[in-house]
């Protein structure tokens, strides 16, 4: 089962990615490096929940 998930920005709170993860094989919060817009440069998005 895929769900759909918002990557959100740790550093600023923006919500600048959408993706999806198969809940079975990663059943915990996915951190993934990506730019950001707001910040200007590379930070650590989160699952938001
Ligand atoms: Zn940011």
């Amino acid at each position: 089962m895929r769900e759909n998930i918002i990557f959100r920005c740790t550093v600023c709170g923006e919500e600048n990615y959408i993706g999806d993860k198969n809940k079975k094989n990663h059943p915990e919060r996915v951190e993934i490096l990506k730019y950001c817009p707001r910040c200007n440069k590379k930070t650590t998005h989160k699952e938001k929940k």
